[in-house]
């Protein structure tokens, strides 16, 4: 093919014009999104890092009809069973809730967690943890004010709580403690209105007064009966002294024969057992 004189002079330096111009404005782009790339490439490895969320588990701590609406401070079963509930309030928190979880794990047990919806706002992922090894979740407000609630003040702290529960675990519980153990400031009418069972104790560790873990676990172990709910903190402080008494609590209750079970299954329990006692009249 012969080349013509037009060709060079002015065909050929517009296409060299066009070509350069090209490669530099694809050059230019494909850097662009080569960035964003690598920007979702580390997006994605810090969710990767993470512990994926769990599909929304739909998780449900309900209590037998007959304890809707009721306020227990314990249960009462047959003779020679000895079953109690460890229940623990205020977290999730820091530090703590983990190494309760550790302790609990070791020891095979389940055990009730009383959120503050706050909190939870606050440290999600131990709130998932406390699901993740199979303990249950109770409602204990968002603020654990201890003022007098109007019905609106009152639904919003426990609704927001349930909401916060849902969104971070998947659970929706029927359990409500009111804050301080306080039954006439407006808090547990709504909850009880709302059908929940209004769980209280019979075993107070006050080990928000951070006691001597030796104390802790006498003042325990001294008020332990079968049917009972022991009452700790995970949150709200410095709960070393709880962690540190925690196992010799376990070992203690353990050798008297006693079996660590979660609030649902010791109103379980107990629900069966009338259930069975009415039965046989
Ligand atoms: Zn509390």
């Amino acid at each position: 093919m012969k080349i013509n004189k037009s060709f060079i002079l002015w065909q050929l330096p517009l296409i060299l014009i066009i070509t350069s111009v090209s490669i530099f404005a694809y050059s230019l782009l494909s850097n662009r999104y080569r960035v964003e790339a690598i920007g979702q490439g580390n997006k994605q490895d810090v969710q990767a890092a993470k512990p994926k969320p769990k599909p929304q588990q739909n998780i449900s701590f309900s209590v037998p009809t007959k304890f809707a609406s009721s306020t227990l401070y314990q249960t009462e079963l047959k003779k020679g069973e000895k079953y109690i509930a460890l229940t623990f309030d205020d977290g999730p928190w820091g530090n703590t809730t983990d190494q309760i979880l550790n302790i609990l794990r070791k020891n095979n047990i389940k055990a009730t967690f009383f959120m503050i919806g706050e909190n939870v706002k606050t440290y999600p992922q131990q709130a998932k943890n406390v699901i993740a090894d199979g303990n249950v979740i109770g409602n204990h407000t968002w603020h654990h004010w201890y003022r007098s609630m109007s019905p609106q003040l009152a639904a919003s702290e426990i609704e927001n709580t349930a909401n916060i529960i849902y969104q971070t675990t998947g659970a929706k519980t029927s359990l409500f403690r009111p804050p301080g153990g306080i039954l006439t400031n407006g808090v547990a009418t709504y909850a009880r209105n709302e059908k929940d069972a209004i769980v209280m104790w019979s075993d107070d560790s006050e080990d928000w007064r951070r006691p001597s873990t030796s104390t802790l676990v006498k003042r325990v172990v001294k008020q332990a009966t079968p049917g009972g709910i022991i009452l700790m903190h995970d949150g709200g402080g410095n709960r070393s002294n709880t962690v540190a008494a925690l196992p010799q609590i376990i070992n203690n209750l353990r050798q008297q024969g006693y079996k660590f079970v979660t609030i649902p299954q010791l109103l379980q329990i107990q629900n069966q057992e009338q259930v069975a006692i009415t039965a046989k009249k």
